[in-house]
């Protein structure tokens, strides 16, 4: 599957800027699956954060995220892959594409383990039906 994370309360605190635990272990995971990983931002392409906390090597592609009218702006903004499965803190555009609305990362956190959690959703979800099996 295309696996769509968001940035800012999903992967990375918006307000210390830390990563979240556990990201790059499931990411290595995702990917020996056989998923790919995407990243995508309502405020902008985000490979300074992506560079910061070395993600680079594990996406595929960086994106501005559609905000409204959210299928018809994929070709708009340069999104040639089909969004299969994202996780986001916030919930409109997971209903709009399915995926996991994941519990904000306000801050860090250490004891945090909202990744282990993505990837057994991910493992779980039936592309097809574009829900969970
Ligand atoms: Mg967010």
């Amino acid at each position: 599957m295309n696996v769509f994370f968001d940035v800012d309360d999903t992967l990375v605190s918006s307000w210390d800027g830390s990563l979240r635990p556990q990201v790059k272990e499931v990411f290595e995971q995702l990917i020996a699956d056989g998923h790919n990983i995407y990243i995508w931002s309502g405020v902008g392409l985000r490979w300074y954060e992506i560079d910061k906390h070395g993600l680079r090597s594990y996406v595929k592609g960086c994106y501005v995220k559609p905000l409204w009218d959210h299928r018809r702006r994929l070709a708009l903004l340069g999104i040639d892959v089909e969004p299969h499965f994202v996780i986001d803190d916030y919930k409109e555009v997971v209903d709009v594409f399915g995926g996991h609305t994941i519990k904000p990362y306000f801050r860090r956190d250490p004891a945090d383990r909202e990744m282990a959690l993505v990837y057994e959703k991910v493992c779980n979800y039936d592309v097809d039906a574009r829900r969970p099996r």
